[in-house]
């Protein structure tokens, strides 16, 4: 017998790892229950213009453990206008959709709230490895995103320790610390400059300063993008203290790579959840992780949400960091 129950996905913003995982799960799912899946190419532009594909999970698990997505993830600007989504709704009733399930950031909620508002069934699935989706603990591929930092940050001070230089490292983010702060930590940096704890340049200049008092040879900094020129500081650190200092975007890598068990997991359990809220019409709603359970959160509380700062973990690394640099002293 024909199916003729169909649903949209498609991947918003920038890609993080787990969605394809996440995809996978979700076309499962709808097959499962008897759903064709259209995909939707290169985010909201895709539903713009119409852009399209049939998915099948047999397609989808090929590409479940790699990071990126596999139906292509993108920006588009013209959807912040009214008109515009209105076109989707046309395209959305054109494909005859019960729902559209959306993966995504911060941005893409705003976009999913207002498709509410076209008369659209949809729900999200949060995606990005900021984690700067305020209404779930965690996001899919925030925690690969650490890993692969903490990794990358490790290699490097190896070759730092070697030839005694200063390591500054430039972890993602935005405007949130949360990848900064937790490969900082992982990667034992003796300090981490994150934008929920503004320093001036100075402070890190004495903090460094300290650490090769104590005898640290190769001090490692670890801070988030957009809060200091990094080459500069880096400048600042080499005349002051007549010692090498190098500059490193970690940048890239954070994205790339297969996802962790943790975001894989995390992937299948908030895919499961989204098509379950499609077959019980609970729409208009991101699935999030709370406390370790996953829930629905309406999309004006989801997009309302403030950001709870992890002020214990923060609290816990500077205690470490001030008791490391005493021991050192004695
Ligand atoms: P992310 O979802 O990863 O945070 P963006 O902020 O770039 O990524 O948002 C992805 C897309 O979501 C944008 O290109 C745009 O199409 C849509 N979007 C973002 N903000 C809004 C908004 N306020 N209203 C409508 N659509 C939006």
């Amino acid at each position: 017998m024909a199916k003729t129950k169909r649903i949209g996905v498609l991947t918003s913003g920038g890609d993080s790892q787990g969605m394809n995982a996440c995809l996978e799960t979700i076309i499962t799912m709808a097959e499962r229950n008897g759903y064709e899946v259209v995909a939707f190419i290169g985010g909201y532009s895709g539903l713009l213009y119409d852009r399209y594909r049939l998915v099948s999970s047999q397609e989808a698990s090929l590409y479940f453990s790699f990071g990126g997505s596999f139906i292509s993830s993108g920006r588009c600007p013209e959807f912040m206008e009214s008109e515009s989504r209105k076109k989707a709704k046309h395209v959305y009733d054109k494909h005859k959709l019960e729902a559209l399930i959306v993966l995504g950031g911060d941005g893409s909620i705003k976009g999913a709230n207002d498709l509410i508002f076209q008369g659209m069934n949809v729900i999200v699935c949060p995606c990005t490895i900021d984690n700067d989706v305020y209404c779930t603990n965690r996001s899919i591929g925030f925690d690969t995103a650490v890993n692969n930092a903490v990794n990358a940050i490790d290699n490097i001070k190896q070759t730092m320790r070697t030839n005694g230089r200063i390591l500054i490292a430039e972890t993602m983010g935005r405007n949130c610390g949360e990848i900064a702060m937790q490969a900082g930590i992982c990667s034992e940096a003796d300090i981490i400059m994150i934008p929920e704890n503004k320093q001036t340049t100075e402070k890190i200049i004495r903090e460094v300063g300290k650490q090769l008092k104590v005898g640290n040879v190769s001090p490692v900094v670890v801070l988030t993008e957009h809060q200091v020129d990094i080459q500069s500081l880096a400048k600042e650190l080499e005349s002051t203290y007549q010692k090498e200092c190098k500059a490193i975007v970690i940048g890239y890598v954070q994205r790339g790579g297969s996802p962790t068990v943790q975001d894989k997991l995390l992937a299948v359990r908030m895919g499961v959840y989204a098509m379950n809220a499609v077959l019980e019409k609970n729409f208009g709603n991101v699935v999030a992780l709370v406390k370790n359970e996953i829930k629905l959160i309406p999309f004006e509380k989801a997009i309302k949400a403030k950001y709870v700062f992890d002020n214990e973990l923060w609290q816990t690394f500077l205690n470490l960091k001030r008791y490391k640099t005493e021991k050192k002293q004695k």
